[in-house]
C-alpha cells in the first residue's frame, strides 16, 4: 500500500481517530482492545483496502505497537512545537521506502506524490505511516496551531483540524460537541426557570 502526500487531510483523520479510541478518553473503556477492534477500525478508515488486509494478519505484538503509536501520535497533538512535530513525524514516516509518483484516479494521465510501505510492513506500520504524513501535511499547508485539546470541559480527547476555517472545536463534534450543546441547553433552561415570577411556577 501507498499513502499520497496530498491525502494528508484523511490521514490525519486517521491520527485523530486513532488518539482517541484511548481509555483515558473514554473514561476506563479503551475502544482499541483486541485484535477484533483493530480490524473494525481499519475497515472503518481504510480506503484502498491494504490497511484492512494487513489488520487481519495482525498478532498481539501488532496490537501493542498500534497501542505505543497511538501515545506517540497524542504526544505530537498534546506539544505541538514546530520542530518536534516535524522531528516526530518523520520518525512515523520511516516504513515507507522512498517517494514516488502513483496514478491519480481523479485526473485522467495525472500522477501525485506517495509513499510506499515497505514490504513486510505490519498494520503498526501503515498506521504510523499514515499519521506521519497526517502530522507533516498539516503542518506543511495549515500550521501547528491545528494541533489541539478538545473544547469540551469534560472531554480528555484531542485532535488535529484540518477544516478550511481552522474551527474545529472537538475531538468527536457528534458526540462531545452536543455533549457541550445539551450542557448549555440544560443550564439556560435552569436559568430561565430560576428568573421566572413565583405566580408562573405554581399555577
Ligand atoms: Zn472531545
Amino acid at each position: 500500500m501507498y499513502v499520497a502526500l496530498d491525502d494528508y487531510p484523511w490521514a490525519a483523520g486517521v491520527a485523530t481517530e486513532l488518539v482517541n479510541t484511548t481509555a483515558e478518553v473514554w473514561r476506563g473503556d479503551d475502544r482499541l482492545p483486541d485484535l477484533a477492534a483493530l480490524i473494525a477500525f481499519t475497515d472503518l478508515h481504510d480506503a484502498p483496502g491494504d490497511l484492512s488486509r494487513l489488520a487481519r494478519r495482525a498478532r498481539g505484538a501488532d496490537l501493542h505497537a498500534v497501542h505505543a503509536l497511538r501515545t506517540t501520535v497524542r504526544g505530537l497533538i498534546d506539544h505541538p512545537d514546530r520542530d518536534r512535530l516535524l522531528a516526530g513525524a518523520t520518525t512515523l514516516t520511516s516504513p515507507a521506502r522512498g517517494v514516488t509518483l502513483v496514478p491519480d484516479p481523479a485526473r485522467g494521465s495525472r500522477t501525485r506524490w506517495a509513499l510506499p510501505l515497505s514490504e513486510g510492513a505490519t498494520v503498526a506500520d501503515a498506521l504510523s505511516l499514515i499519521c506521519g504524513v497526517g502530522v507533516l501535511g498539516v503542518v506543511h499547508t495549515l500550521g501547528e496551531q491545528r494541533f489541539r485539546p478538545c473544547s469540551a470541559p469534560t472531554c480528555r480527547g484531542a485532535f488535529i483540524d484540518t477544516t478550511r476555517p481552522g474551527s474545529r472545536r472537538y475531538c468527536m463534534p457528534g458526540l462531545c460537541g452536543n455533549r457541550v450543546n445539551v450542557t448549555n441547553h440544560r443550564a439556560r433552561r435552569a436559568a430561565t426557570r430560576d428568573r421566572r415570577p413565583t405566580s408562573e411556577q405554581s399555577p
